[in-house]
């Protein structure tokens, strides 16, 4: 689900950041409490902050799936250094998983937005296109930004009903190669479940990129 909140008034933050959230006078509580945080999936050229998370039964999404419109929320933000790097003439690439797509739809939007001239390669791995959050967003800003390539790849197109014809199968170097050439020129950011964040460091470290060159953002809580 995505979630909506208007911006502060004077709230600046960059592309890629997060911020804490907090239940004010949440209806119910558990072990966890009433603070999350999550991406800043919105760009910040964008009227409103985004939030976008799995649903699951904990008692913080559950008062966050029925609460009134007009409810207040704490805002502790921004956080974090997940984001573009300077220097235009090192390409990006980005490599996610399921909703580790939140602060790469920012960060993939703004560039656009701004023209940046950074080549931007974002690998996008899900089960099924049905639950593969912003393809559309994305898909339009491949259209609008010629620097811009997104590559999505399903992992278990038999369960979907939808047509697909981009990649399928987990991402591994040949469909990396097939896109990006060198693979030790880009910076890397990867984003999503810790199990998924170590398997693509083994993969691009196997390759031949240095750690210097890869940048994380692990999603606890998965
Ligand atoms: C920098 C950063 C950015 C983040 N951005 C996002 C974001 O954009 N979107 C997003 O969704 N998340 C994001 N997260 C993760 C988010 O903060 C929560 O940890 C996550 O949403 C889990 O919250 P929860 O209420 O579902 O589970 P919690 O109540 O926090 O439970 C956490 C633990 O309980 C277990 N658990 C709870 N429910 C279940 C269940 N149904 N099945 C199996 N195990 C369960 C899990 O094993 C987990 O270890 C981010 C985290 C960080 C650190």
């Amino acid at each position: 689900m995505v979630f909506h909140f208007e911006k502060p008034p004077g709230f600046d933050y960059k592309a890629g950041q997060f911020a804490d959230y907090t239940l004010v006078n949440p209806s119910e509580n558990d072990a966890e409490g009433s603070t999350r945080g999550f991406s800043l999936t919105s760009a910040p050229y964008e009227n409103d902050l985004m939030a976008a998370t799995r649903m699951r039964d904990t008692a913080f999404k559950r008062v966050l799936k029925t609460m009134e419109i007009g409810t207040d929320f704490l805002l502790d933000a921004p956080y974090g250094s997940f984001t573009l790097h300077n220097n235009s003439k090192i390409p990006a690439v980005f490599i996610t998983g399921g909703i580790g797509i939140t602060p790469v739809r920012s960060i993939v939007l703004q560039a656009t937005h701004d023209k940046l001239p950074h080549k931007i390669f974002l690998f996008d791995s899900n089960r099924r296109p049905e639950d593969a959050a912003f393809l559309d967003d994305l898909m339009e800003a491949q259209k609008e930004n010629p620097n811009f390539t997104f590559v999505g790849t399903m992992t278990e197109m038999e369960k979907s009903d939808r047509e697909w014809h981009d990649e399928t199968g987990l991402i591994n170097k040949e469909m990396l190669l097939k896109y990006i050439g060198d693979l030790t020129l880009p910076i890397y950011y990867l984003c999503g479940p810790a199990s998924m964040v170590a398997a693509m460091r083994k993969i691009l470290n196997e390759a031949g990129v240095d750690d210097d060159n890869i940048r994380t953002e692990e999603f606890s809580g998965y």
